[in-house]
């Protein structure tokens, strides 16, 4: 094998793979090739992400495409790449970073970003190794397209294969690569690495690129004539307040929110030590290396801000006026708890917005923490006991009775001021069964670590699916077993 990828023309995927990203120029990049992994295999394939790229699902059955998504291999017209950004990591200015271990192959038919991850060192990779180990990289196949599932905006995933070549983590593992993909992979931090170098040219020209690609709408905005820059802040924050929403509404923790791990389009990106809760706790850490709880689950709509603000000051330069800054970003204050209340409402059956709702949504998440209730089961089973109009099985899950008791009559009359019972349909639709739990992954990798792919691929059957009864599969559905709370996940991925 040699050190570096080789090119083919393949018919199947035959089209311009080159990347919009590269009209920013060398400023933004490095030019070279994934450096090849010996023997790989596949550990998992989306053909559902395949058709939303435009690319035909049967191509993940050659060996071109194992090639290929493996970094082994280029399709004709490739030319890849990392990227440079700098960012703030748990609070504190890091200086420059960049794709330390992720190279961009090009643009898929669909105009997406396709992008390896764990493919090899890169100008930009410091002490790392430019690797990704099997466990990391199953976590972030499967937790990409479950997201995907639950509507949620994030990065996708196309597939993960894995190579026999050893990595040395806290012990020795082996390597794997997972292809993303997302419209961009243009990071909070790619603008504040130009702005701390005080080059506002590059800086002009990626806010130019993400406006005219993704935001055109900035250039026209009715609150902000003739102030794109101020528009776009303000579009990032809305974005970014309605993912929080949704991450907050199925319990979903990040656990790295450094802002070189936040989207300037607004997705889920990066996943590596994140988690949904099991039984809700506010307070649940789910990065081991996060020793502050920074990033806890219930302060990420904070820690969101925050890294909007750091934003707001790379971006300070193109706007001018520190208060069109402020302004802009204010929005995020009005939008989160909107996008919130919305989510939660759905996920209780109610539909109009009506007085007091914020409070009695607060009162029931209150709840279910002070009784440490498993989230995904309590909504399922309140979806399921509105169908049914039989509330035992919720009620089942309260080690406290009473206070279940006392907090149903509410529930049910605030229904019933909508004029009936709440919404069933909808709130089947807005709570999932399935979700990414740490045990689910975790025996997964443990099979796949043993040889065995096939739970990836069950998982991925279901958590494309995740409000889907998918009988025969409770148990996938059920509580976590008590070995489950020893799992510990930290940054080393
Ligand atoms: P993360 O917090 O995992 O998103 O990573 C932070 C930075 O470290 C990014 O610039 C990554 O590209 C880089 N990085 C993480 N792991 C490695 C690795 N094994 N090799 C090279 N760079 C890495
Ligand atoms: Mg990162």
């Amino acid at each position: 094998m040699t050190d570096s990828a080789s090119v083919t023309a393949s018919a199947d995927t035959a089209h311009d793979w080159s990347s919009r990203f590269t009209a920013l120029g060398s400023a933004f990049f490095t030019h070279l090739n994934p450096s090849p992994l010996p023997a790989p295999v596949w550990v998992g394939r989306s053909e559902a992400a395949a058709r939303s790229l435009g690319l035909p699902p049967s191509w993940l059955d050659s060996d071109e495409a194992l090639q290929v998504l493996t970094g082994n291999q280029l399709l004709d017209g490739m030319k890849p790449l990392a990227s440079v950004y700098s960012g703030h990591q748990f609070g504190v200015w890091a200086g420059q970073l960049g794709d330390g271990r992720a190279i961009l192959l090009g643009q898929t038919p669909s105009g997406d970003e396709l992008q390896l991850k764990g493919s090899g060192r890169t100008p930009y990779s410091r002490m790392g190794d430019g690797r990704a180990v099997l466990r990391s990289s199953i976590r972030e196949f499967l937790c990409s397209e479950a997201m995907h599932g639950l509507g949620i905006p994030t990065s996708r995933a196309l597939s993960v294969t894995g190579s026999p070549a050893p990595v040395r983590r806290e012990t020795i593992e082996t390597a794997a690569v997972v292809a993303r993909t997302a419209p961009s992979f243009i990071r909070f931090g790619h603008f504040e690495h130009f702005a701390a170098r005080d080059d506002q040219i590059a800086l002009r020209s990626l806010a130019d690129h993400v406006i005219d690609r993704f935001m055109p709408e900035c250039r026209e905005h009715p609150r902000w004539p003739g102030k794109p820059y101020a528009a776009l802040l303000e579009q990032v924050s809305e974005r970014t307040a309605r993912l929080m929403a949704q991450w907050q509404s199925v319990g979903f923790c990040h656990g790295v929110m450094n802002t070189d791990n936040m989207s300037i389009l607004g997705l889920t990106i990066d996943y590596g030590p994140f988690q949904f809760l099991d039984t809700f706790d506010p307070e649940h850490i789910c990065n081991h290396s996060d020793s502050q709880g920074r990033y806890a689950h219930q302060r990420q709509p904070n820690i969101a801000y925050w890294n909007l603000f750091c934003l707001a000051q790379a971006l300070l330069p193109l706007i001018g006026e520190q208060d069109e800054a402020l302004a802009a970003l204010e929005s995020y204050k009005t939008v989160f708890p909107a996008a919130f209340e919305a989510r939660l409402r759905d996920k209780l059956g109610w539909h109009q917005a009506q007085p007091g709702d914020g409070e009695r949504i607060d009162a029931t998440l209150r709840l279910l923490a002070q009784q440490r209730i498993d989230f995904t089961i309590f909504w399922r089973r309140l979806s399921g006991a509105a169908a049914s109009a039989d509330y035992a099985p919720v009620r089942d899950l309260f080690l406290d009775r009473r206070a279940f008791d006392d907090w149903l009559p509410g529930y049910l009359a605030r229904a019933q001021a909508e004029g009936g019972a709440p919404d069933a349909a909808l709130m089947l639709r807005s709570n999932p069964k399935f979700v990414l739990r740490n045990h689910l992954g975790q025996q997964a990798i443990d099979r796949a670590q043993a040889g065995d792919m096939s739970e990836v691929s069950t998982l991925l059957r279901l958590l494309e699916r995740p409000f889907d009864e998918h009988p025969g599969h409770e148990a996938y559905a059920d509580f976590p077993p008590d070995w489950a709370s020893s799992i510990s996940i930290s940054c080393s991925s």
